[in-house]
């Protein structure tokens, strides 16, 4: 039987365990003909009692596998981890607060198999219980991202994703430490399909995001895949240097030249930026390829 491995990253998420592993095993009883379903959960550096709530059940259950990070690392790296240690053919993502809700996930996988596919992504019809600043914050950040990244960006979708054996290797792959999970599966290129959901308010508890680390991560991911941005420099230069020649031509000679020697410092910011770009894509060391499939190669 195939295998799906479900990876629950968390932080002092105790009054959600209880509810979260409920569902947990009314999954894996759902699909326990399709599919021999493991979870890992990875603890995030938490300083309450949750770690302790699933360490109690990892005893009886060798299907439920508990990693505790030595420090709070951060939701994203807490999610590498856990896919490290994924070996199923087949992984999904989900946060520990239920707000991926688990009974989804043999719809997801439905509609993997259905679209023969590499990816599912989750993605929110509503939201509900998120504050407006939040669901207007998230729109104009897909927006921006969208025009300036070279990759296509999938929009409204969280980390709440099923994939195959072969994305998670592709992300496993990529060990950048700024991490953006979402633009790292993006960018690994998988065929992949969606399926639309209601995102709920949590099961319980606060969320982890303050607004600052929401903006970290926003702009994190615009260092790493807004790639067009650095760009924008150059079209700054560019219409600096038509303006100094309007200026110019309309006899305005002082401002002219103090607009085109503006244009000449702005476009070597902008050569400076494209070889910084180049030289942080390199220390990445991002794979260049990943390959779906082959014939008559080994
Ligand atoms: N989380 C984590 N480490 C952190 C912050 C959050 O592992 O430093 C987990 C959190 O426990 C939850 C998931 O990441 O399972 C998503 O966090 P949260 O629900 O607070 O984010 P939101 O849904 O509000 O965007
Ligand atoms: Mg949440």
């Amino acid at each position: 039987m195939k295998t799906l491995d479900v990876i629950i990253p968390f932080y002092n998420e105790e009054e959600c365990i209880n509810p979260l592993i409920e569902e947990l095993f009314n999954l894996r009883n759902t699909l326990k003909d399709t599919l021999d379903v493991n979870f890992i959960f990875v603890n995030d550096g938490s300083t309450d009692n949750g770690a302790k709530l699933i360490q109690d059940k990892c005893s009886q259950n060798n299907f439920i596998k508990l990693i505790n990070l030595s420090r709070n690392f951060g939701h994203e790296t807490a999610t590498t981890a856990g896919l490290d240690y994924s070996k199923g053919d087949y992984t999904v993502i989900i946060d520990a607060d239920l707000q991926d809700p688990p009974n989804l996930i043999p719809e997801m996988y439905k509609i993997l198999c259905e679209n023969n596919c590499h990816v599912v992504h989750a993605v929110r019809k509503h939201r509900e219980k998120e504050t407006l600043f939040k669901k207007i914050s998230a729109d104009i950040f897909y927006r921006i991202l969208k025009i300036f990244s070279t990759n296509p960006v999938t929009t409204n979708s969280g980390d709440f994703k099923l994939f195959t054996a072969d994305v998670r290797d592709a992300v496993k792959s990529i060990r950048e430490h700024n991490r953006y999970l979402r633009g790292i599966i993006d960018w690994s290129g998988f065929k992949s399909t969606y399926y639309y959901y209601n995102r709920a308010g949590r099961k319980a508890g606060k969320t982890k995001y303050s607004p600052q680390e929401l903006f970290v991560l926003a702009f994190n991911a615009f260092i790493s895949f807004a790639d067009k941005l650095v760009y924008l420099i150059l079209i700054f230069a560019f219409l600096f240097l038509i303006f100094s020649i309007i200026l110019i031509f309309f006899r305005k000679y002082t401002m002219g030249a103090l607009v085109f020697i503006q244009a000449i410092q702005t476009f070597a910011i902008g050569l400076i930026g494209i070889y910084i770009k180049n030289i942080s894509q390199d220390t990445k060391n991002r794979p260049l390829y990943f390959i779906d499939t082959k014939y008559n190669l080994d």
